[in-house]
């Protein structure tokens, strides 16, 4: 029987290195799901948005590989883009929110093609099973249902969302990462500076900006 995604909308697919949390400096093709439940991708919504911070375009299929394809089309689009010969295959899955498509058909299609899968989300829909690294983001603890995984990253600071709230759950890594924009030095001492006092936290940088790659 059919699933439930036949298609999936894909904003960009490109090669590059993983630039944070645990896996940092790991090549790695990033496959873009379009779409977010947490924000249009309008500037005219950002206000009235759940998450008002997102520095990402997930709007469209209009990115570099991006387009609808069906899973096998995806994961051949992905595995064209490692380097030909070359061993340990890794795919991160972001968005917008990879898993309002990311299914087990494509789960599937990856690994038949001996990629690793990564997914980063931000904790509002449940993961099925059959990711191998699982990355939660929480932007609102409303919407916060998938509550383990692999590393939790938080951005920091948040207006509501503290380290306090997520360091109780069952997650084998912690991350706070500074909010970009204007303010990302202070954010960055205040990250630095939270981490040194609460040791279970890591500082996680966004070094794909500092080094100025995709
Ligand atoms: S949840 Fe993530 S992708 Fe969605 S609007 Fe926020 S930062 Fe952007």
């Amino acid at each position: 029987m059919a699933e439930a995604h036949q298609y999936y909308s894909i904003k960009e697919v490109f090669y590059t290195l993983q630039g944070e949390g645990l896996h940092t400096g790991r090549p790695a093709v990033f496959c873009r799901f379009s779409g977010c439940n947490f924000w249009t991708g309008l500037e005219s919504d950002r206000e009235k948005a759940i998450c008002t911070f997102c520095d990402t375009d997930f709007r469209g299929t209009n990115g570099k590989n991006g387009g609808k394809y069906d899973a096998d089309q995806l994961a051949d689009v992905v595995n064209g883009l490692w380097p030909e010969g070359q061993s340990h295959k890794y795919v991160v899955c972001t968005g917008g929110e990879p898993l309002l498509q990311l299914d087990k058909t494509l789960i599937r299609a990856f690994h038949q093609l001996d990629f690793e899968i990564a997914v980063e989300t931000n904790g509002s829909v449940l993961a099925p099973d059959g990711i191998d690294w699982l990355t939660v983001s929480p932007k609102s603890t409303d919407h916060f249902i998938q509550q383990k995984g692999n590393e939790l990253k938080l951005v920091f600071p948040q207006r509501v969302l503290t380290p306090e709230m997520f360091e109780h759950l069952p997650f084998d890594h912690y991350f706070l990462q500074p909010m970009d924009g204007p303010e990302v030095k202070a954010n960055t001492a205040a990250a630095l500076r939270y981490c040194l006092e609460h040791p279970r936290w890591k500082l996680s940088l966004q070094t794909h900006k500092i080094l100025g790659i995709e």
